[in-house]
C-alpha cells in the first residue's frame, strides 16, 4: 500500500497508509481537523513561519521531522488497534 503524507492545521505532518483506490482523506484521524495532502515527499515542503536559510539545512530539517512523525503515527496506531 502506497504511503501518503498529510498535513494537520493542528497535529502537522503526518504519513498515512492509503488504499491507492481509497477517497482522499479530508479529516485527521487523530483530531478530525482539515488535512490537506502533500503532494510529494520532501518535494517544495514548506514550513509555516520557517526560519530556514537554505535548501539543505530546511531538508535536513525535514528528514528530522519527518523521523518524529513516523514514530508517532505508530504510536498512535498501535494504541488504536
Ligand atoms: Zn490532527
Amino acid at each position: 500500500m502506497p504511503v501518503y503524507e498529510y498535513e494537520c492545521e493542528h497535529c502537522g505532518v503526518f504519513e498515512l497508509y492509503r488504499s491507492i483506490t481509497a477517497e482522499p482523506l479530508r479529516q485527521c484521524p487523530k483530531c478530525g481537523g482539515q488535512v490537506r495532502k502533500l503532494i510529494s515527499r520532501g518535494v517544495s515542503v514548506i514550513f509555516k513561519g520557517s526560519g530556514f536559510h537554505t535548501t539543505d539545512y530546511r531538508s535536513e530539517e525535514y528528514r528530522k521531522k519527518e523521523k518524529e512523525e513516523k514514530s508517532q503515527v505508530k504510536d498512535s496506531t498501535a494504541a488504536s488497534s
